[in-house]
């Protein structure tokens, strides 16, 4: 973990104590600098799956930086008395980094999301953000990764994305971060949003903490992912309670 940002650690995982505008600049900063960099912004489910995975907890701490996806990760920071000042969600991250690659002429490398998905994104990227590097697009539906890592190999762009889902894009992203001297992270369902195929949550819904009620309402498969917060805060208090002891 890099010594820049403070941090609070929720179940083992350390979460990075700064603003989204501060985490974006130190990102730009490592991607100027070539510096590899492997990120990770994570959820109550996310924690909750490093917690009962050790392998997969190992690989999460193995990032350069944790960044605190859902309210969830605020909540539990709050309980253990050490608060984070706001979410660094992956979409929001992804965008403003796209931005600044159209703005600056860098590269992205996207891996992730189904060949339908893709499709849609391959017309909307170089629209919306046309000074971007379109260095390499292909779906997450692949059997063997040898021919995508030889070309980001090949390509060597500024930034991988890889929306994949947990566990798959983590795994990816450590295991392949250093074919090239950029950042990786993963998005999730990010590309869905992105191209169009998924909606993200209205403004008033982001704003009153809701997002995640909008976004169960709309794909009910979703439950099974907040069903998981009881026992997330559970294990939380539990950690204050030691700490306080
Ligand atoms: N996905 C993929 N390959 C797979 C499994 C999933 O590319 O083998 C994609 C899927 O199409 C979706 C994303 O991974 O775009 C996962 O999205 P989800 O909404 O589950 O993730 P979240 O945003 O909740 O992390």
């Amino acid at each position: 973990m890099q010594p820049s940002f403070s941090t609070v650690t929720v179940l083992d995982l350390p979460f990075v104590k700064t603003t989204a505008a501060n985490f974006q600049q130190t990102i730009q900063q490592r991607i100027i600098a070539q510096q590899n960099t492997f990120v990770v912004t994570a959820n109550p489910e996310i924690v909750m799956y490093a917690h009962h995975n050790p392998a997969y907890k190992q690989l999460v701490q193995s990032a350069d930086f944790i960044t605190p996806d859902g309210i969830g990760i605020l909540d539990g920071a709050k309980i253990l008395k050490q608060p984070l000042p706001e979410r660094i969600t992956g979409f929001d991250t992804l965008i403003r980094l796209l931005q600044w690659a159209s703005d600056n002429h860098r590269s992205a490398y996207f891996v992730g999301a189904k060949p339908e998905v893709i499709a849609a994104l391959k017309q909307k990227l170089p629209r919306d953000y046309p000074g971007l590097i379109i260095a390499g697009i292909h779906d997450g539906y692949f059997k063997d990764d040898t021919a995508i890592i030889a070309d980001i190999q090949r390509t060597q762009p500024d930034m991988v994305f890889a929306a994949l889902g947990f566990p798959k894009q983590e795994e990816f992203v450590a295991t392949h971060r250093h074919t090239t001297k950029g950042l990786w992270m993963g998005v999730g369902g990010s590309f869905d949003v992105l191209a169009g195929a998924v909606d993200r949550a209205p403004k008033f819904w982001q704003d009153h903490h809701l997002e995640w009620f909008y976004r169960t309402v709309k794909e009910p498969k979703r439950l099974k992912r907040i069903a998981v917060i009881p026992h997330y805060l559970h294990l939380v208090r539990q950690q204050a309670k030691r700490q306080r002891s």
